[in-house]
């Protein structure tokens, strides 16, 4: 599993890469920092931010751990 954003090449978090399993795909091969996925997904990294937050605090998604 690549450790870095597939657009910018910044070194990833556990959190990165799990937020992108959530938002792109479970399977997704490409994996993107805060900035880039925000940026993909036309939302920004502020709403991004919130879902880790929430996923964490739930504490019921086993990739949030
Ligand atoms: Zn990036």
């Amino acid at each position: 599993m690549s450790g870095t954003c597939h657009r910018c090449a910044a070194t990833l978090t556990g959190d990165e890469k799990a937020i992108c399993m959530k938002l792109i795909s479970r399977n997704t091969r490409e994996f993107y920092c805060l900035d880039c996925l925000g940026e993909k997904l036309g939302c920004g990294r502020g709403p991004i931010e919130e879902k880790i937050r929430y996923y964490r605090e739930s504490g019921n998604c086993v990739l949030f751990r």
